[in-house]
């Protein structure tokens, strides 16, 4: 009789966002398979549990997907507990597709426990409602990105037609989102607030308009970033927090790179869906 898996969402970073039911399940796990970006002080809790760090590097996903499920149902085999532990919500953006795909196929029992969205953890340290009577009836979490092979992304429409929009690993492309989105009618004026390291102390938030939005991403760090979008950001766009660059005395950092340069080479790997 085979063990079960639990996709276990870690929540945005900062540890006490983590559900109790995450919580005890980690305490219960025999073996726990998760992404790069979980903090230390969450896996700690997974005290009697092997840890198996399962990130993955860009350009490689579908293997290394593949190799994952495999190890998901070889863990769940020999094992009763076997957690995978995935940042933020595991529904989202999280590839909990595949893998339940493929757990359901081999006969593998499986549970979801939801955690915190980073759009959540971000509107939380922006202080601001996705929603507000009047202004913003509706919500899109959306990613620009398309797997190889798959089909068009049709996320252009999907942001122009809701009220306010999350863009998930959009920090990256930056500039192509800007020119995509003011090319197909939207105001380059629209407010957006960027989000590095929601909920966690190093947050930093920038904010201003759709057209300022690749100077904003370039000024980020290595740190996911959550792209916030619409009406409901205009007050804080108006206060235009422009962050100082990042790391801007220390010796590895060149303060006179331009945004589009430091955006690519900020460490977008870490800003992948795992
Ligand atoms: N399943 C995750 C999303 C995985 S995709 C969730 O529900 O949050 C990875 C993207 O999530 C990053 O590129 C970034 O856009 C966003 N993200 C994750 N953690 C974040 C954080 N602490 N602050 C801001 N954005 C974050």
């Amino acid at each position: 009789m085979s063990g079960t898996v639990y996709l276990v969402g870690a929540g945005p970073g900062a540890p006490d966002l983590l559900t109790l039911r995450a919580a005890r399940l980690l305490e219960r796990a025999d073996v726990v398979f998760h992404d790069a970006l979980v903090p230390p002080e969450i896996l700690f809790l997974a005290s009697k549990a092997k840890k198996i760090e399962v990130g993955k590097r860009s350009g490689r996903h579908s293997t290394a997907q593949l190799f994952i499920n495999k190890r998901l149902v070889d863990a769940a085999r020999k094992h009763q507990v076997v957690v995978r532990l995935k940042g933020g919500d595991p529904m989202l953006f999280g590839r909990a597709h595949e893998e339940l795909s493929y757990l359901k196929k081999k006969n593998i029992c499986c549970e979801i426990v939801s955690g915190v969205t980073a759009a959540l953890a971000a509107s939380a340290d922006m202080g601001v409602s996705l929603t507000a009577r009047g202004l913003s009836r509706s919500v899109a979490f959306l990613t620009t990105r398309a797997a190889a092979g798959a089909r068009p992304n049709d996320w252009v429409k999907v942001a122009l037609a809701a009220d306010t929009v999350v863009i998930y690993m959009g920090a990256g492309e930056a500039e192509a989102i800007a020119r995509a989105l003011t090319g197909a009618g939207k105001s380059p004026a629209t407010p957006v607030a960027l989000v590095e390291h929601a909920s966690l102390p190093g947050v930093r938030k920038l904010t201003g308009t759709l057209a300022q939005l690749p100077v904003l991403a370039g000024r980020c760090g290595n740190g996911p970033v959550a792209i916030l979008m619409g009406e409901v950001y205009r007050q804080a766009a108006a206060s235009q927090i422009i962050a100082p660059w990042p790391n801007k005395h220390s010796s590895g950092e060149q303060s006179s790179s331009s945004p589009t340069a430091r955006a690519t080479r900020n460490g977008r790997a870490r800003s992948s869906s795992s």
